[in-house]
């Protein structure tokens, strides 16, 4: 069965997500780990870990996706901010070695006029900081739609702070539909294009997890705006060859769409029926 899911919006511990994602027709999910938009991290609570790990091993869930908070800017001009940044991650990645073999996702920032060049090496001076070699969890760099003076628009970008990372063996990518799109990549006209443009500036067996995202926005839009699948410019027929996608195939893909946990299950339950899995 193709490992979708959704980012709930529920929490309250990670074992009721669990049960959440369960009851939405999820075999993946993505989460935070703390406070979206604050600073302060969540106690860790193995026995609640546990039990989701448990759930999850019961299920069959492919591997979850932990999404690192918005407010974090690994290339900030501002070195207070990228401190923040970096203990952020290491306590966010502390959490999650008590879910080995997962994955935590982060927006690789916006470089805010210090240039790209600047701003890869920022974010890769982070991960240089905190990705240790035994750590069970592989860090994500997100493709991003290019907004402002985002890195990630390009695949290039991701490349060049990968070729700048210690650790690489701990490191992969994420990439969503509705950021690419806005990117000016053609997933929904030429998908093997893009994945063919992916393969050459990153390569595909770095790709470990798929935003599944209808966009609001034209290609090129550089403007981030998800849409409910089949509502946007990408469209459902688009979105089900990336999920069918040879290349794809085994990934956890995971909806961002602008609905709550019920709106997810019902996209997912259109989604598993078009798959022919319902
Ligand atoms: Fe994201
Ligand atoms: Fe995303
Ligand atoms: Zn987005």
């Amino acid at each position: 069965m193709t490992y979708l899911g959704a980012h709930l919006s529920s929490s309250g511990g990670f074992y009721k997500m669990g049960k959440a994602a369960l009851a939405i027709g999820a075999n993946t999910f993505q989460c935070f780990v703390r406070n979206p938009r604050g600073a302060k991290a969540k106690t860790i609570n193995p026995a609640d870990l546990g039990k989701l790990r448990e759930l999850m091993a019961e299920h069959q869930f492919g591997p979850i996706v932990a999404h690192a908070p918005y407010i974090m800017n690994p290339c900030s001009k501002d070195e207070g901010i990228r401190a923040l940044a970096a203990e952020m991650m290491a306590g966010d990645l502390a959490l999650m070695e008590y879910l080995p073999g997962n994955y935590y996702n982060f927006h690789p920032g916006s470089h805010v006029g210090q240039g790209v060049e600047a701003g890869c090496r920022q974010i890769a001076d982070m991960l240089n900081a905190v990705v240790k070699p035994e750590q069970q969890t592989m860090v994500l760099l997100e493709t991003m739609a290019g907004k402002g003076s985002e890195i990630g628009g390009r695949f290039e970008e991701l490349r060049i702070i990968l070729d700048m990372a210690q650790c690489q063996d701990r490191l992969g990518v994420c990439l969503d539909t509705c950021h690419v799109s806005d990117g000016g990549y053609d997933i929904a006209g030429d998908l093997d294009g893009v994945l063919e443009d992916f393969d050459r500036a990153v390569g595909l067996s770095r790709l470990k997890a798929i935003h599944i995202n209808d966009s609001m926005n034209p290609l090129g839009a550089r403007k981030d705006r998800h849409a409910l699948i089949g509502q946007g410019t990408i469209g459902t027929e688009a979105i089900l060859r990336v999920i069918t996608h040879p290349a794809l195939r085994g990934l956890p893909f995971v909806l961002e769409t602008p609905t709550d946990d019920k709106g997810h299950g019902e996209e997912i339950a259109m989604l598993r029926r078009l798959l022919g899995e319902a």
